[in-house]
């Protein structure tokens, strides 16, 4: 039997004035998250747990996934997801989605009702339609209010932007949000939601639903969801890499610090990346270079408990 685990983020990266502003709405939602993903862990699998938390989140409307999706250079929402089972290595993910909020739901029967693992754009907006997933309405008056101020603050609204979007995304927030669990069956489990960087372009695609990216779990080993600038994040694999370590031996805690601090080394980027991550033993390693990292955990014996701010404790939530 294991202890039961779950792990939430909201987001990581650099301090803005709304947190402030939201800061009670974005308790709120985390510990409606863990509730959830709590209740669903008990009564199900670290899977249930996973997009249970997710879906809580994504419906908030306060971060940046489902209902809170940014909006893209055009000001339409396009969202990521991706859900993956560490006791076979299932996955399932999609991208650019529009008719749904509900991303993750999306990903996980990707996994479960497909023979595939990955849809995209039209295809994985037709499977929601047909599943009867709920429809995503319009982006709220807050993020399109949000979208004037930044293209105004970017000074353009056309492509090109494209050359641009890196050095924008330096200076914007994250919010970005994702869950790792650990049943009692000991089953790992990770998932991970977003509307991706704000003024993306359209079509593009981040870490969040590649595998070994934004997302990895495999039963005995480690199950990690990330959240930050999602071409770094692809580029080294930076999920699958934290797995690698905990393999070698590695503690989980020691892992996730080791992947943030090579990747800020490598692209010489603060501000770039969050790990959330739990190991077999429902051991948390939770590392970031960024100065706000929305996160959250419950377990049998302790929880919930929330920080929003890097430099706050998660008291209590390292040690087993
Ligand atoms: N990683 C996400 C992406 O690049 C964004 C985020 O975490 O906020 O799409």
């Amino acid at each position: 039997m294991s202890r039961e685990v779950l792990v939430i983020h909201g987001g990581a990266g650099r301090y803005r004035q709304s947190l402030q502003e939201e800061r009670k709405e974005i308790e709120k939602t985390l510990r409606g998250a863990l509730e959830d993903g709590f209740k669903a862990l008990k009564s199900g699998s670290s899977l249930d747990a996973v997009e249970e938390a997710v879906k809580a989140m994504e419906a908030s409307g306060i971060l940046n996934a489902g209902k809170g999706a940014a909006l893209n250079l055009l000001g339409e929402q396009e969202r990521d997801a991706s859900v993956m089972f560490g006791k076979n290595l299932s996955f399932g993910a999609v991208a650019s989605v529009k008719y749904t909020w509900n991303a993750v739901t999306l990903a996980r029967r990707v996994m479960e009702r497909t023979d595939h693992v990955f849809l995209v754009g039209s295809g994985a907006d037709k499977l929601a339609e047909i599943l009867g997933l709920d429809p995503a309405g319009k982006p709220s008056n807050r993020l399109q209010e949000r979208y004037v101020e930044l293209i105004k603050m970017v000074g353009e609204k056309d492509y090109e932007l494209w050359r641009k979007n890196f050095e924008v995304a330096k200076h914007f927030f994250s919010d970005t949000v994702g869950a790792v669990a650990i049943d009692k069956e000991g089953n790992l489990s990770a998932a991970t939601s977003t509307g991706g960087l704000w003024l993306k372009l359209p079509g593009r695609v981040g870490d969040t639903p590649l595998p070994g990216a934004g997302v990895y779990a495999e039963n005995g080993v480690v199950a990690v969801s990330a959240t930050g600038i999602g071409e770094l994040i692809a580029r080294y694999l930076a999920s699958v890499k934290v797995a690698f370590k905990v393999k070698s031996g590695l503690i989980v805690e020691k892992a996730v610090e080791e992947v943030v601090g090579e990747i800020t080394q490598l692209f010489g980027q603060e501000n770039s990346i969050g790990l959330i991550a739990l190991d077999s033993h429902g051991r948390i390693g939770l590392a970031t270079n960024c100065e706000v990292f929305i996160r959250g955990f419950i377990s049998t014996e302790k929880g919930p408990m929330i920080a929003l701010l890097a430099n706050e404790e998660l008291a209590g939530a390292y040690k087993s």
